[in-house]
């Protein structure tokens, strides 16, 4: 299975979109890898995770085929992470020989009220007819097409109840944690009653090298949780362990990131970054 990381910022973006501070003008001023776009990834080339308004930005920069995207995991509707504008460009006279004829949006009752409410109703027919919304209950493993989804609560500050997400194909497991802090204890019971081990876990790292755990996490905070992974046994040795969805008041651009990261056996994700496990 591929992760291939379209977008690993928090909301804002970094540079920010309005922001003057030194750590989005030295982001400017480097450019590369600390220039970092809102939250988007895409598994294989086949399903994506989440839609933010930089989803077309991210199909240019990665000369993506949208029309193959089969499934999308949204993880809550904070606008970094949902705003499906473009899905009223999806067929008609705007798009033609779509490889997946229909595409499957996964998520929590918010994102399914919003895209079945506010944006299917406001599109053409045919457009609106080939757009499914599917509801995912907590703790349920449900397969769509090849992949196996299990949709566990993320700790998350919001109305809603937000999700991170276990992806399964092919014998390989993947731990999508965006946007949350500590997991609760039923997430770490479920997923130690599972016999789950996980290949590859991407962390939430707003804070960076600070710290927070109720709502978000930083790189202090991740490298506790993981101890609490292993501890479950729901990690082994192999696990690939990377840092994502990064604020700039966090402060540290990539490169330094990256070093301070890697001396606890993180990875740091970047626009662009592909990881396959
Ligand atoms: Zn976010
Ligand atoms: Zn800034
Ligand atoms: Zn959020």
């Amino acid at each position: 299975m591929k992760l291939k990381y379209l977008g690993t910022a928090a909301a804002e973006g970094w540079p920010a979109v309005f922001c003057n501070c030194d750590y989005c003008n030295k982001a400017r001023e480097r450019g590369g890898k600390s220039i970092r776009t809102r939250s988007q990834a895409m598994v294989n080339d086949d399903m994506l995770i989440d839609f933010p308004a930089d989803t077309y930005h991210h199909a240019l920069v990665n000369n993506l085929n949208l029309s193959k995207i089969k499934h999308t995991l949204i993880t809550h509707t904070h606008s970094d992470h949902f705003i499906p504008v473009d899905l009223a460009f999806r067929g008609i006279c705007f798009a033609h020989n779509l490889i997946s004829e229909k595409i499957t949006f996964i998520g929590n009752e918010a994102m399914n009220s919003l895209l079945k409410e506010q944006y299917l109703k406001s599109m053409y027919k045919e457009v609106a007819d080939k757009i499914e919304s599917v509801y995912l209950p907590l703790f349920k493993p449900t397969q769509f097409g090849d992949y196996t989804i299990t949709a566990l609560h993320a700790n998350h500050k919001t109305d809603e109840i937000a999700y991170v997400y276990v992806i399964q194909k092919d014998n390989k497991t993947m731990l999508y944690l965006h946007d949350t802090g500590f997991l609760a204890p039923e997430n770490h019971e479920y997923l130690k009653n599972s016999g789950i081990i996980i290949d590859l876990i991407s962390y939430d790292c707003t804070f960076v090298l600070g710290r927070d755990g109720n709502g978000h996490l930083g790189l202090p905070d991740c490298i506790e949780l993981r101890e609490q992974l292993f501890v479950d046994g729901i990690v082994s040795k192999k696990t690939v362990h990377v840092i994502n969805h990064f604020s700039h008041n966090g402060g540290t651009l990539h490169e330094e990131l990256e070093a301070e990261a890697a001396k606890s056996g993180f990875l740091t994700s970047y626009d662009c970054m592909e990881i396959e496990i």
